[in-house]
């Protein structure tokens, strides 16, 4: 099927959300990701740890765009309630399967809101002895940002919307979706 084709079949097949990055913007983005990530990182080997659920679908796409050996790894983690929020402390669900002692370690999010998840994540990995620890995150909801984090390969900033799709979820629904939408009534 042409991508144009099956890029209106996804979107007439979900009319509780309303596209806001497009399957090919996601492609072309992630192919010019992938091409720095490359440069940047060629002879170091570079280990990648995708934050589960929502970051598998970008990690996926971004290994194959970035030519060089590199590795990967998983972290799931889950943010304390509303009140613990704000110290930004989150519980590790599933730790790192290896020592990132000496690695450069480049975490792969895909959306960063608050910040919060991320700063206390960033840290986390430094104080285990990483060489270096950067981040790429496909979405910046950067209105809603309240612990300054440093992006250091962004796809795309976005307005504040609760976006699903390709791998973000609604009560694990639309992670399937080949683009990144708004969902246009949450309740439903
Ligand atoms: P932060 O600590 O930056 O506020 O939280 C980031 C996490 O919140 C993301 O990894 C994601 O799981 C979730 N999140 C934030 N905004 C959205 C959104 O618009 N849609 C979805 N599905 N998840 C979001």
């Amino acid at each position: 099927m042409a991508t144009s084709q099956a890029k209106i079949m996804s979107e007439f097949t979900n009319p509780d959300v309303e596209v806001l990055i497009s399957a090919e913007q996601i492609k072309e983005k992630i192919r010019e990701l992938g091409a720095d990530i490359a440069r940047d990182y060629a002879g170091r080997n570079p280990l990648l740890i995708g934050v589960l659920k929502g970051a598998c679908t970008f990690l996926s796409d971004l290994i194959r765009a970035a030519d060089i050996p590199l590795g990967i790894e998983f972290i799931a983690i889950s943010s304390y309630g509303a009140e613990m929020r704000t110290s930004g402390e989150v519980r590790i669900l599933k730790d790192l399967d290896v020592a990132v002692a000496g690695r450069h370690i480049l975490v792969v999010e895909d959306i960063v809101d608050t910040g919060l998840t991320l700063s206390y994540l960033l840290a986390n990995l430094e104080s285990r002895g990483a060489a270096s620890v950067k981040l790429v995150a496909l979405l910046d909801k950067y209105e809603r940002r309240e612990k300054d984090v440093a992006i250091d390969y962004l796809g795309f900033k976005i307005p504040d919307k609760f976006v699903v799709g390709y791998g973000l979820d609604f009560a694990e629904r639309y992670r399937n979706l080949p683009f990144i939408g708004v969902l246009k009534d949450p309740t439903q």
